[in-house]
């Protein structure tokens, strides 16, 4: 039997799929309970915040509640049987340190926000007023943004972003999927040599990251720079789409489900 005991999972684009019926299949619903009842923790791993978690599982239908999500790629939550809760310390240091980034760093947002608002036509995305992210029209579109601020954030270096195709949203560096998942690892005492993750999109690469998985997977759909990444570690690059792949590489990394 495989040692893997935790499953850190992207949601979109990874689990349930967006552009095509059915969302998932009834085999990932029936793998994913299966090796829950064997042990296995589950984690949803995504750039939603903890209310699009829910509104996720509602919309989609997907029937498999979480252990743990770890949300707007970097919160750490529990499910504590009737709602999610911070899961230690980690979430209010979260808190912290971003008001402090976005504190040091208001004169780059104030160019990265002039600049969205004259050459593009991104929405511009704020959180409690202050400029949180960016939707971009297109991808080609959020290409030009991230090179734009490529260019200019090298004078602050905690600041940092995380990108989900036309969607972006600015972190502190010391932030993301793998930070996250390292905390939830530290906090269950799952180590990453027991850690299975799979995903799809930009956001997912630092999860996808032999320091943090040692299993790693992504569906047929996921961009070319996760699957050379997935690749490159040894991983698994499914020949199916979303739910349909990770199906394939339950199956792969865990040999003996029936
Ligand atoms: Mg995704």
């Amino acid at each position: 039997m495989s040692q893997i005991q935790l499953l850190s999972m992207d949601f979109d684009g990874t689990l349930v799929r967006h552009w095509a019926s059915p969302t998932y299949p009834d085999e990932l619903v029936r793998l994913l309970h299966q090796l829950r009842r064997n042990g296995v923790f589950l984690a949803f791993n995504t750039g939603r915040t903890i209310r699009l978690v829910e509104e996720a599982l509602q919309v989609t239908g997907f029937p498999v509640r979480p252990d743990f999500a770890l949300t707007s790629e970097r919160e750490v939550f529990r499910w504590n049987g009737s709602l999610w809760e911070d899961y230690g310390e980690w979430n209010s240091r979260c808190r912290e340190e971003h008001d402090s980034l976005f504190a040091n760093c208001a004169a780059l947002l104030v160019q990265i926000e002039r600049h969205l608002e004259s050459t593009t036509a991104a929405r511009l995305h704020y959180d409690e007023n202050r400029f949180s992210g960016v939707v971009s029209t297109t991808n080609a579109e959020m290409d030009e943004i991230c090179r734009f601020i490529e260019t200019k954030r090298f004078e602050f270096p905690d600041f940092a972003y995380q990108r989900n195709s036309i969607y972006l949203r600015f972190c502190h560096l010391a932030y993301n999927k793998g930070t996250a998942l390292a905390e939830l690892q530290r906090l269950i005492g799952i180590p990453s040599e027991a850690t299975f993750a799979a995903g799809d999109n930009f956001n997912d690469l630092p999860m996808l990251n032999l320091t943090f998985a040692r299993f790693l997977a992504c569906p047929s759909n996921a961009l070319e720079e996760v699957k050379a990444t997935v690749r490159n570690q040894g991983g698994f690059v499914a020949s199916q789409d979303s739910g349909f792949g990770i199906c394939e590489a339950l199956r792969y990394f865990f040999p003996n489900l029936p």
